[in-house]
């Protein structure tokens, strides 16, 4: 299960409805779930499950996989039974998928209503067939694929455009009486993105799916989506992530969770507190943080680990840290829980803290 968020957080969630995918909750009274999205072909089933089961390993809690064509549909019963995390089916164009993901055991699908336009005289069969499914739906509106008729009232894809067709998509379901759906309004612009998502909240109790699209490489989407969600979650808008890079998607699933973390949203597990570095320096404060974040990736506990370039800053922060290490003179006190409990020579100061890890993580009863 997906741990408990820690407080402080800056804003309560806003209150929305509560839906599932799969076994994961999404709404206001559930953690935000992380996403990401397969790259591989859905068609090859084993490399996507590999894929799978790799974003499951770095911290994913739902799953996107595309369904562009029938051999895609096909391989859906398959990926939808031996994922770990709940599958979505992303469909676009044809409304057949929809049904494909329905019955081959898919715990969403997510529809465009920009992308499939006899879509709305079979909102009702497919709200019939959702429900009977317990399937959930994403409505998910893109700046890139903008219902055409929105596209010419408004110019181009504003946020109230995207809104509007949003608002129209879910009026639909809601007509049919189908209420198991969340929304998501992205666009490749984090101002008008986070404008769309305001707009959208004030609209209706959905719970909401945020993401940057085509957000870029991975330094450029990063900053995008966190400034992006940073922006809505920290007033409580937003309820499941999904971080868009021109990268592999585990790296999508490492950028969501430290952004969740930032907030306060979930719990941290490793946290390295390094120092900038700066001419006060005596070690290579980069190098050193570089292989204590590697000595100690995977700990599942709540460790803060500081490490410091000199003993200006150092021996403060090593304090405030469950362990650390300040360094200088060729030479490095290693800190726990605010005591200095030896000094090593340089050499041995990556292992001393990994060695000081594990004993405080074996203490803590999760090795
Ligand atoms: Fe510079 Fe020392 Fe601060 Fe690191 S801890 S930035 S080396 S003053």
């Amino acid at each position: 299960g997906m741990p408990k968020a820690p407080d402080p957080v800056l804003s309560p969630r806003r209150q929305t409805r509560q839906i599932k995918v799969g076994a994961v909750g999404v709404g206001s009274e559930s953690p935000i779930s992380v996403q990401s999205m397969t790259t591989t072909p859905t068609t090859d089933i084993n490399s996507t499950l590999q894929q799978i089961a790799e974003l499951t390993a770095a911290g994913c809690d739902i799953v996107r996989v595309a369904c562009p064509s029938q051999d895609d549909a096909d391989a859906l019963p398959a990926i939808a039974a031996k994922s770990p995390i709940p599958v979505i089916a992303d469909i676009h164009f044809q409304p057949k998928y929809v049904y494909a993901a329905i019955d081959a055991g898919c715990a969403a699908v997510r529809v465009n209503p920009g992308n499939i336009r006899k879509f709305d005289d079979q909102i009702a069969e497919i709200s019939r067939r959702a429900e009977a499914a317990g399937v959930s739906i994403r409505i998910g509106v893109n700046a890139g694929s903008l219902d055409k008729r929105l596209l010419e009232k408004y110019g181009k894809a504003t946020p109230e455009a995207m809104v509007e067709s949003a608002v129209w998509e879910a009026s639909l379901f809601e007509e049919h009486g189908f209420r198991d759906f969340k929304i998501s309004v992205k666009h490749n612009d984090p101002v008008t993105m986070v404008r769309a998502y305001e707009l959208l909240a004030e609209r209706g109790d959905w719970p909401l799916h945020l993401g940057v699209t085509e957000a870029g490489p991975a330094l450029q989407g990063t900053v995008k989506s966190a400034t992006a969600f940073g922006a809505l979650l920290s007033r409580g808008i937003g309820d499941t992530i999904r971080v868009s890079l021109s990268a592999p998607p585990v790296e999508e699933v490492k950028v969501g969770t430290h952004i969740l973390q930032s907030l306060g949203l979930r719990p941290r597990k490793l946290e390295i507190v390094s120092c900038p570095s700066c001419g006060r320096a005596q070690v290579d404060v980069y190098k050193l943080a570089d292989e204590v974040t590697a000595g100690l990736e995977g700990m599942e506990v709540p460790l803060r680990v500081a490490v410091m370039g000199c003993v200006v800053n150092g021996p403060g922060e090593a304090r405030e840290a469950d362990l650390g290490v300040a360094s200088g003179n060729g030479k490095g006190q290693i800190f726990v829980k605010g005591e200095v409990i030896k000094t090593v020579p340089e050499s041995q100061i990556v292992e001393s803290l990994i060695e000081e890890a594990m004993r405080i993580a074996e203490e803590m009863g999760e090795p």
